[in-house]
């Protein structure tokens, strides 16, 4: 028998154990760990919107009006308004006839994946894919098959490949994130679309880090580059820039029904609590509005402003990814910025990441000042 100590043991030596923190007031950007009060750039709340007063009254409020939860999966007690609003806002938003929300985005990859394919299908995912659809397209027993990180040529060969040989009325679909979430760089999105186009498959767009900081109306990276019709399936949460919790899927009708009959993690799993819904929707409200415009400006304002400390190309996304490469050394210096600097910065290491590429994981929020910046760079530069 294995001992949970001697595997602990292990992940300590090679420097890949992880300890959850004790933190003792709400996640602002600055906020007190362990008795400490450190400047927080470990969020993926880009907005601000966990602490916002709107979408707490939001919360208050649905809580008054329709309790703390739900009772039972939605196919046993059935649908409450905040769920039906929030599905109606979200097809909307997103330009499709539905959508279908779950209790996190986590729940929602996994089930999606696993309920729309099936053996003699193909998922073909882009290699730094979130451990959520990874996870997923195994779980479905498709035929997985993986191109590197936005590598064109290599998909449209995989594209080939496959459909060449795909058994009659199986599925394939392309899965890729619109901004990644350990490296904050976007995929080619409109290239993606004209190849799904050219060999007929399905297209998956993971929003996790795009809803809120692109687009006219922050819904995302399809929406800024006006290709959200061309999507599939676009698939995101509500626990990051949304300032909330939950995950969706805006798709067709069909397989919005599809999905309600066949996807575990949303029939076996109790609906999420009806004011964690109605806030997501205040946030999304919120994240539409010009309020929401001035914050992006500002999310946006703050990215440029550590690039242009850093004297670096403009990054991406709210995601910096602060190159180490060894585990041991990321972890050290994420140590060194929280007790000699007071900035917390973790260190991202395998599996979250490939071996020898751990980095500090920084994201920048609306919420953030120039004094913050100036302070997490000036830390940067001295460590
Ligand atoms: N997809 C991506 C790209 C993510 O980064 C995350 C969160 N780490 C998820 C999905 C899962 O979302 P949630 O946190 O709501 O479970």
């Amino acid at each position: 028998m294995r001992h949970p100590e001697d595997e602990l043991a292990e992940l300590e030596s090679a420097s890949l154990k992880r300890n959850l923190r004790p933190v003792d007031s709400p996640q602002l950007p600055h906020f007190k760990v362990n008795g400490e009060t450190l400047l927080n750039f470990a969020s993926n709340d880009y907005l601000g919107l966990a602490n916002h007063p709107s979408i707490k009254a939001a919360y208050q409020e649905a809580l008054e009006q329709w309790g703390a939860g739900s009772g039972s999966s939605r196919l046993i007690c059935g649908s409450l308004p905040p769920h039906r609003e929030l599905e109606t806002f979200l097809a909307e938003a997103k330009g499709t006839s539905a959508a279908l929300v779950f209790s996190n985005g986590y729940a929602t990859s996994v089930g999606t994946l696993s309920a729309l394919l099936q053996k003699g299908d193909t998922v073909i995912l882009d290699k730094l894919s979130h451990a959520s659809l990874i996870d997923g397209a195994r779980l479905s027993r498709a035929t997985i098959r993986v191109f590197p990180h936005n590598d064109l040529t290599k998909l449209e060969k995989l594209l080939q490949s496959t459909t060449e040989k795909a058994p009659p009325h199986s599925r394939t679909i392309i899965v890729t994130e619109s901004v990644f979430s350990m490296d904050g760089d976007i995929s080619p999105l409109a290239e993606i679309i004209a190849l799904k186009q050219k060999y007929g498959v399905l297209l998956l767009v993971d929003e996790a880090h795009g809803l809120g900081v692109y687009g006219k109306n922050g819904m995302g990276l399809s929406e800024h580059l006006d290709c959200s019709s061309d999507i599939d399936f676009h698939m995101g949460t509500l626990g990051k820039s949304a300032g909330v919790a939950g995950g969706y899927i805006a798709c067709s009708q069909p397989y919005r029904e599809l999905l309600a009959n066949r996807a575990r993690s949303f029939i076996y799993s109790t609906a999420p609590p009806p004011a964690q819904s109605a806030a997501a929707l205040a946030a999304l409200k919120l994240i539409h509005s010009d309020e929401g415009t001035q914050l992006r400006e500002k999310l946006w304002a703050n990215i440029r402003y550590f690039s242009e400390l850093t004297q670096s190309p403009l990054a991406s996304s709210a995601i910096i990814p602060w190159h180490i490469g060894d585990s041991a050394s990321a972890l050290a210096l994420s140590n060194k910025l929280q007790h000699e600097y007071s900035i917390l910065a973790p260190a991202v290491r395998y599996p979250t990441v490939p071996r020898n590429t751990a980095r500090l994981r920084i994201t920048l929020t609306a919420a953030h000042s120039n004094d913050d910046i100036k302070q997490l760079y000036h830390s940067l530069a001295a460590s």
